[in-house]
């Protein structure tokens, strides 16, 4: 794609099967290569942009190094048939592991058509290496993603399996946005310009509201180039500090152009991080006129979020439509109630435990939970004497011989799912569910295609989620105990999670999915819990492998010390 870009095209269009795995096309009308440019491609350095060392500091190109085409010819079968205006006859040219094994006239409109087959034919460790299918065809919506959105001057088509993903003509940024993520983004942007002597700042950014608890919505550009810049990334969320809630991201999509000499693309065609010469005034540019942006919406603060994120409270404006609030809750429903298993935990076989005092009870089992070694006899158990108390909706606190136990409530409950969710897998089980009104939730093209990929695996846990087409997808229950007037939040915040391990090799799905819809589904500070729910859920708790720690490792429990009690009383 980047090459068709730099070939002038007006139009391209990528083809994939099976996620790349069987073959890649990409079509383009630029101005295509003379016969012997064709043969020349492959070869290392073919690139013609380069011919003094000045050029490089200038260049605005996409690649750079004349590396793509011969790296690719070395690792699968390649086939490019081509033509420039001043030849009448294009040229076809089969290449693969390095070798050019034939060229032929050939019949072909004024541009260039590249087809990739069977990638690492020749590599099998490498093929092995390849994600599942929906995982390879997420990376390639994202890259096209990032030249679409680039190039909204060029019409860009997707296809996978002879299925269009994408059919996205010339527009505008604005409407090229809305091509990819759909039309209910468009009203929820608000425009951002600024030009300074160092750099020139245009584009969107979303509107709180419209804030979600997952990324995917969120893209820099540097002279039409896709760029990540975490600091960057720091200056719009700063903007938006006051007025959303720390798990929720803006989308927005900003371009920069600046002088090609004051910034370093780092020298590699795959690099998307690139070092500007002035950071800092950068940073501080872009942070004032997202600022700005939000304030001239007159979007700017007022609202206060909870940081924890407890209260959602929708802010509304004049031009805002407001409609009745859909009733979507079981009112019989009762966490807490349900078949004695209040946290939905499946309680082990009785004889691995029966309460977490008694199984602290026995000296030998202290190495079960190696901070609470604490509790040595019956009388250090809070449990016996069943005297919790629930701070600020956040922590669980019981008295014990030592001193004040402290429990995070939705720490220890992450945990307690986590180990059911493992469990269910393990007995290729699957969990108890409440069916709801089937409610259909409208993703981006990558989350989509992210839900699509664990949909098996969530379901199992409870989440029965089917594909609904069009980058949307249809609920019709979740494990029992979620928070059903959320549904949509838990959604988010599950695919969120599972990209946060998606790139930990060492996890297998499995236990990622355990994980994320562990913290999707944990229960929220401010829950009040009753001193019988609280009872349960530490009971839980301690019936667990490790009660300590999170699976992501954040402290579920402490105790304050008796002696530190006591010097703060000093
Ligand atoms: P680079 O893009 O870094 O120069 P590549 O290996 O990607 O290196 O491509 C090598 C050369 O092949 C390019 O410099 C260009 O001259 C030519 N080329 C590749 N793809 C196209 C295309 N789609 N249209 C016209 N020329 C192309
Ligand atoms: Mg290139």
């Amino acid at each position: 794609m980047e090459n068709s870009i730099d070939a002038g095209a007006s139009s391209i269009t990528v083809r994939v099967k099976d996620a790349g795995k069987t073959y890649v096309q990409v079509v383009d009308n630029g101005r295509g290569m003379s016969d012997n440019d064709a043969r020349l491609c492959f070869e290392r350095h073919a690139t013609s942009k380069i011919s003094e060392a000045n050029d490089l500091y200038a260049i605005r190109t996409m690649g750079f190094r004349g590396e793509a085409l011969a790296s690719i010819a070395a690792i699968a079968e390649v086939s490019l048939k081509t033509r420039n205006s001043s030849n009448e006859i294009g040229t076809l040219i089969r290449a693969a592991a390095s070798a050019i094994n034939s060229q032929e006239p050939v019949n072909t409109p004024v541009g260039t058509n590249i087809t990739v087959r069977n990638i690492f034919f020749n590599v099998p460790a490498r093929r092995k290496f390849l994600k599942s299918d929906q995982a390879e065809l997420r990376h390639i919506i994202a890259e096209f993603n990032h030249a679409a959105l680039a190039y909204p001057d060029i019409e860009f088509f997707l296809l996978h399996n002879n299925t269009q993903v994408f059919n996205l003509p010339v527009s505008n940024i604005k409407k090229r946005i809305s091509g990819i993520f759909g039309k209910n983004i468009q009203q929820n942007l608000i425009d951002i310009g600024t030009e300074t002597s160092i750099v020139k700042i245009y584009g969107y950014t979303g509107k709180p509201e419209y804030a979600k608890k997952t990324y995917g919505e969120q893209f820099l550009f540097v002279n039409n180039r896709f760029m990540k810049h975490p600091y960057f990334h720091k200056a719009i969320m700063k903007a938006y500090e006051e007025i959303l809630p720390s798990d929720h991201y803006p989308a927005y999509f900003i371009y920069f152009e600046t002088d090609p000499s004051a910034i370093d693309i780092n020298i590699h065609p795959t690099k998307t991080e690139i070092k500007f010469e002035d950071e800092r005034s950068v940073w501080h540019i872009l942070h004032a006129s997202t600022k700005e942006a939000i304030g001239r919406h007159n979007l700017s603060p007022s609202l206060d979020f909870d940081k924890e994120g407890i209260i959602d409270i929708p802010s509304l404006r004049k031009d805002q439509q407001i409609n009745m609030p859909k009733e979507n809750i079981n009112h019989d429903f009762n966490p807490f109630e349900s078949e004695n298993q209040p946290f939905g935990l499946q309680r082990r076989s009785s004889d691995s435990y029966q309460d977490w005092q008694k199984l602290y009870d026995k000296k030998d089992n202290q190495d079960l939970s190696p901070g609470l070694g604490f509790f040595k006899d019956e009388s250090d158990t809070a449990a016996n004497e069943a005297r919790y108390l629930q701070l600020k909706g956040k922590y669980i606190l019981a008295p014990v011989k030592s001193g004040l136990m402290v429990i995070d409530q939705r720490r220890a409950h992450e945990r307690i799912l986590y180990e059911k969710h493992i469990a269910i897998f393990k007995k290729n089980s699957s969990a108890s569910q409440q069916t709801l009104f089937p409610e259909t939730i409208q993703l981006n093209t990558g989350d989509y295609h992210l839900c699509l990929e664990i949909l098996d695996e969530i379901g199992k846990l409870g989440f029965e989620i089917r594909d609904f087409g069009q980058n949307s997808i249809i609920i019709h229950s979740v494990p029992a105990n979620t928070a059903v007037h959320d549904i949509k939040s838990v959604i988010e915040t599950l695919l969120e999670q599972y990209k946060n391990l998606h790139s930990e090799l060492k996890l297998d799905q499995h236990e990622k999915v355990a994980r994320s819809t562990a913290i999707a589904s944990a229960i929220h500070y401010g829950k009040q819990l009753t001193i019988k729910e609280m009872q349960e859920f530490v009971d839980q708790l301690f019936a667990c492998s490790n009660p300590n720690t999170t699976p992501g490792g954040r402290t579920i429990l402490n105790i304050v010390k008796l002696e530190d009690l006591e010097k703060h009383l000093a």
